[in-house]
């Protein structure tokens, strides 16, 4: 039977840091934008190195009670809080289109893929090793929590990215403190708020900053493992000041992922697909379709048909109906976005579709298609963060696998043909840390997921993911002397 008082809504006029249990105010605030109109959001806390401390304190002592509790324990905490995550659901959405511009109905996705992570998670059991058992002897190897674990979270995805980590140090038995993008703030100061309902003061704390408060959770003696999910260039920076205490990272870092279309395939079902998959939340994921190789075959019939759907996609504000295409998220970002568009015109690129952005009320991007452009043009080569896409034409396999695996990143890959076994034979030779046949951007709170290359450093859930929020213990049991 749901819990009224533990599930009743939570209030989402006003924003602080979650220490100890306890709202805390910062003697400064600040705010983001919302996207869409450049309207101020309202004020959160900016936390100091003081904040920091004080939540590091907490979490510390928290994680001695706390990593004893069983997994049943946990899992039934959880589990309650995911009923009270969906109780709010509505609310967590509609901030979260407000801070990050995507429509509704993907923020509404989003804030059911966390409830949904976290019942899923919950499900992996996490089981000692017994190596070796004589009479007189065992050898097991045990799993156990690290101590105090910072989630560092980007702006793109940040209810689902922040619940992935937030689940995983608790269900392993850490303390979490979690730090949001400044860019999106909102709904991670709501999903810690709430959390306070069903876990002990100190076990899941929030802190809302400036760009200052990252350094502080790498840095911080008192914090033993950082899962990192941002961009390369930040997770350099991250891994770098982690070594200073040896902590334990996970890095999720950025992509830039190939899909390979072979000439076998059924155009007119794949289409819309593959636009989807390219331009989902104005294609401010890491693992979107960016780079995108059509056989030449079917190469001019698969532009047409692609531009033909791209174009019925509707842009606009995210509270409107029917809107495919949000503001990307920042002004940053957006001023990237222009200077990436610039090079259609400086190195002499054909836009097939869209090609130019125009100032308006937010930062809104019409969808963009690159008919062509060579391997080496900035558009194939950097990530763009934004909905413009290179499409290029292929005839040989291994030519187009080579140009698949060249770059620095390889977080996720796909393959597209109605011969499986060709697709697979491909599949396998793509150096990604996810590969998909016939798909692309499939994640599930049980596989694990993460990068080969640049795109990152370990994996974030199913159990191997679990895994990194522990570390391994071997024990030699002897019964005798
Ligand atoms: P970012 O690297 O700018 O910021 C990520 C987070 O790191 C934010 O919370 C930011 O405040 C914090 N941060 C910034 N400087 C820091 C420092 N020196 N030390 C510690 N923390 C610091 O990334 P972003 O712009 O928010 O996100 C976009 C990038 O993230 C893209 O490249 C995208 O591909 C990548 N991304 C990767 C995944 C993945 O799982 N692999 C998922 C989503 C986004």
């Amino acid at each position: 039977m749901a819990d009224t008082a533990k599930n009743g809504p939570l209030d989402f006029t006003t924003f602080h840091n979650i220490i100890n249990n306890e709202l805390s105010p910062t003697s400064t605030t600040r705010h983001s934008i919302n996207p869409a109109n450049s309207k101020p959001n309202p004020e959160v806390p900016v936390a100091t190195q003081e904040d920091v401390d004080r939540a590091v304190k907490h979490a510390r002592n928290a994680f001695k009670e706390w990593s004893k509790t069983s997994f049943a324990e946990r899992r039934a905490a959880l589990s309650a809080y995911a009923d009270a995550v969906d109780a709010n659901a509505d609310a967590f959405a509609e901030t979260l289109t407000m801070e990050q511009g995507k429509p509704l109905n993907q923020a509404a996705t989003e804030v059911g893929m966390a409830s949904t992570w976290i019942r899923a998670m919950i499900e992996i059991e996490i089981k000692d090793n017994v190596i070796e058992e004589k009479d007189d002897l065992k050898i097991v190897q045990r799993y156990t929590p690290m101590g105090v674990a910072g989630a560092i979270v980007p702006w793109n995805f940040p209810v689902l990215l922040a619940m992935g980590k937030i689940v995983a140090a608790v269900y392993t038995g850490n303390a979490v403190i979690v730090k949001p993008s400044p860019f999106t703030p909102y709904c991670d100061l709501k999903l810690v708020e709430l959390a306070t309902r069903f876990f002990p003061p100190g076990v899941i704390q929030c802190l809302s900053g400036d760009d200052t408060l990252g350094p502080m959770f790498t840095d911080h003696p008192g914090i033993d493992k950082i899962s990192f999910t941002g961009s390369i260039a930040t997770g350099k920076r991250v891994m770098a000041s982690c070594a200073k205490t040896l902590k334990r990272v996970t890095l999720e870092l950025g992509g830039n992922d190939p899909a390979i279309i072979c000439d076998d395939v059924d155009i007119d079902a794949i289409i819309p697909k593959i636009g989807i998959l390219s331009y989902l939340c104005s294609s401010q994921i890491c693992m979107m379709i960016k780079r995108l190789y059509v056989h030449e075959k079917i190469y001019d019939a698969f532009l047409e048909k692609l531009i033909a759907f791209v174009k019925t996609l509707k842009v606009g504000d995210g509270n409107e109906a029917d809107v495919f295409f949000g503001p990307v998220q920042n002004k940053m970002q957006f001023e990237k976005a222009k200077e990436l568009f610039s090079s259609i015109t400086t190195e002499n690129l054909k836009a097939a579709l869209g090609g130019s952005i125009e100032e308006s009320h937010g930062y809104f991007i019409h969808p963009t298609i690159i008919d062509n452009p060579p391997e080496s043009s900035r558009v194939v080569q950097e990530e763009p963060f934004a909905p413009i896409l290179p499409i290029m034409k292929w005839s040989d396999e291994d030519d187009v696998l080579e140009k698949a695996n060249a770059l620095d990143t390889g977080l996720g890959a796909s393959v597209w043909s109605k011969d499986f076994e060709r697709a697979t034979r491909m599949a396998n030779q793509l150096q990604a840390g996810v590969v998909w046949v016939n798909s692309h951007f499939d994640v599930s709170p049980k596989a694990p997921f993460g990068g080969h290359k640049q795109s990152g450093m370990g994996v974030e859930w199913g159990l191997t993911g679990l895994l990194a929020y522990c570390n391994s213990q071997t024990q030699w049991l002897k019964k005798s002397f």
